[in-house]
């Protein structure tokens, strides 16, 4: 459970945050916390039913599968392997000590993101006629992309969940898609919104995927 003032909140706000695992409770800067326990207790039973829905901790071990790219990777972890990590079909050889294998399979796996997201916010950049600096990735729990809007003359700069890379491709292009209409309109305007659905139609879908799967996205290599 987290309690944190928020002195531009007017109202105490209750939030069961599925992709972190925790209870927050938004409080404004001064006094609430009787309001706060208060609705705490009146929504016990929310809560209850909101935690019980979390995600399973996803931790990456030997036999383990991870989720990548649509699909299920078994860990093969043997001493043997080659250290660098290796896909073959539905499984991913890794070798080396057994107490590096999650770091190494997660340095892996952000380096597959990096390849796949910067190749496709090439390619959907080309589309739009617009330049990109840099594509970045990292570990944002409240944001799947997003776009810096650049100075003048200068080209922008893309970031990303390194977490797509678990995702099916149509999810990533349409995240992809999302950040490149950005840099032609620098808003959600309804232009905005036509020129994603023109870069890539499959903007419902990638909701209902992200709204049912992506919360347990961010308990891959936790446990
Ligand atoms: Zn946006």
């Amino acid at each position: 459970m987290i309690a944190e003032r928020h002195p531009a909140a007017r109202a105490i706000k209750l939030r069961a945050n599925a992709a972190l695992g925790v209870v927050q409770i938004s409080l404004p800067s001064r006094g609430g916390v009787a309001e706060a326990l208060k609705l705490l207790d009146s929504h016990y039973g929310w809560l209850a039913a909101q935690v019980a829905k979390w995600p399973q901790p996803r931790p990456i071990r030997p036999g383990a599968r991870i989720p990548f790219d649509g699909e299920d990777l078994t860990i093969d972890w043997h001493p043997a392997h080659k250290r660098t990590p290796m896909r073959c079909g539905d499984r991913l050889e890794i070798g080396g000590p057994e107490p590096l294998l999650a770091a190494r399979t997660l340095r892996w796996l952000q380096a597959e993101a990096l390849a796949d997201l910067t190749s496709s916010t090439r390619r959907f950049a080309a589309m739009v006629e617009r330049e990109v600096a840099q594509v970045r990735i990292g570990d944002p729990r409240g944001r799947w992309g997003s776009c810096a809007a650049p100075r003048p003359g200068e080209a922008a700069r893309i970031s990303y969940s390194w977490r797509l890379m678990l995702a099916p491709a149509f999810v990533r292009d349409n995240v992809v898609a999302h950040e490149v209409a950005h840099l032609v309109h620098h808003n959600h305007s309804q232009a905005f919104h036509a020129l994603h659905a023109s870069l890539d139609p499959h903007t419902p879908a990638t909701k209902r995927w992200l709204a049912r799967h992506g919360a347990g996205l961010h308990w891959v290599g936790r446990g």
